[in-house]
């Protein structure tokens, strides 16, 4: 027998993805733990209309995951959202047009409080999207926990545990989570509702993980980190340093199939099972190309929090939350 369950995740144009989506996919069955303050934007359209469009601030949008972000804000309906025309980056830049708005690029390190207090006065129920550097993540957070500034950190790295408590000591809403594509994160938790519902199903099995990125990740993927800890709950007992990791350029192009105009930013994971006595395989594979599908989940986890602030939420989301509530707009 074999079984194989393949995922890829290539960009296609985002209108179809939307439309076809908005048809209703409500996610997870389990209900959230958090209290669910206003009708989802996905599965409510009418209440969405009511509710002003969302100020968000993207920090650093004149990098790659910000850029993304910054267009797939653009790209939404206005009446969801809108692009804040200042961003803070590292130092001070030249202004970026984002598919029309001008957006003003000031450094992080002169004056950012203020200037925080005046776009928060202009742009009332403003979100920020942080996507910087592991090294900015705590200083960031500081900064939008000091001006009380909800916030959506997708950067990955720095003092984990200190950025919990510092936003959690704040009694602020922010959503934070290293993983922001909304189908990985659903996989990452099937895989692990079926590792807590069936421990030891796959005992014995023989596991084999390969995953691609672009040659300047040097670490093991997060993801493949996370799923793996679900197989090995399966009974499989994977080392995790046994991960194949392609780095060079040849493989990927050959051997992974990575589309050319990816090979600089691309996640591929192929997990393979197999049985004791050879007789049963399975193969389990999800292949992202671009950053879109971040990108989108960022957007929506955005205006998940807006929805939670109005509602008085003043805690910290991951993105599962965000499917929980039905999240699963686009992409
Ligand atoms: P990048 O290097 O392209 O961009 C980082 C930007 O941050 C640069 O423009 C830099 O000038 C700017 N910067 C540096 N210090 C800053 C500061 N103190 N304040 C504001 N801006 C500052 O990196 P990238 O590929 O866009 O990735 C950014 C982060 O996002 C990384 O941590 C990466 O791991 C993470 N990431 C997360 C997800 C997710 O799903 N959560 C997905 C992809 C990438």
């Amino acid at each position: 027998m074999s079984c194989v369950f393949v995922a890829r995740a290539t960009p296609v144009e985002p209108r179809a993805r939307l439309a076809s989506s908005r048809r209703g996919t409500r996610s997870l069955s389990r209900p959230s733990a958090a209290p669910k303050v206003r009708a989802s934007y996905a599965m409510a359209p009418t209440v969405l209309a009511t509710a002003p469009p969302v100020p968000i601030m993207v920090n650093d949008l004149t990098g790659k995951m910000g850029r993304a972000v910054a267009e797939s804000v653009v790209g939404r309906d206005k009446s969801q959202c809108f692009l804040v025309p200042v961003a803070f980056s590292g130092s001070a830049k030249p202004a970026v047009d984002v598919g029309g708005v001008v957006v003003e690029i000031k450094s992080i390190r002169e004056d950012a409080g203020a200037a925080l207090v005046d776009l928060k006065k202009r742009y009332p129920g403003m979100i920020v999207v942080d996507y910087t550097l592991p090294a900015a993540v705590n200083h960031n957070a500081e900064l939008y926990v000091k001006h009380n500034t909800p916030f959506v950190m997708g950067t990955t790295g720095g003092d984990r545990t200190k950025l919990l408590t510092d936003v959690t000591a704040a009694k602020l809403a922010a959503v934070i989570a290293p993983q922001m594509g909304k189908q990985v994160v659903a996989f990452q938790a099937a895989m692990k509702l079926m590792a807590e519902n069936f421990p030891g199903a796959f005992k014995g099995y023989t596991l084999e993980v390969t995953e691609s990125h672009q040659t300047s990740k040097v670490d093991t993927s997060g993801t493949a980190k996370a799923i793996v800890q679900s197989f090995n709950d399966l009974g499989c007992g994977f080392d995790i340093k046994d991960v194949t990791l392609v780095r060079d350029v040849p493989t990927q192009l050959e051997k992974m199939n990575v589309p050319e105009e990816f090979l600089l930013g691309h996640a591929y994971h192929t997990y393979k099972l197999k049985s004791p006595d050879n007789t049963v395989f399975f193969e389990f594979q999800h292949n992202v190309c671009g950053r879109s599908i971040y990108a989108e989940g960022t957007v929506d986890a955005a205006l998940f929090l807006s929805a939670k602030v109005t509602g008085g939420g003043e805690t910290v989301y991951d993105m599962i939350d965000v499917l929980k509530e039905g999240g699963m707009v686009t992409n």
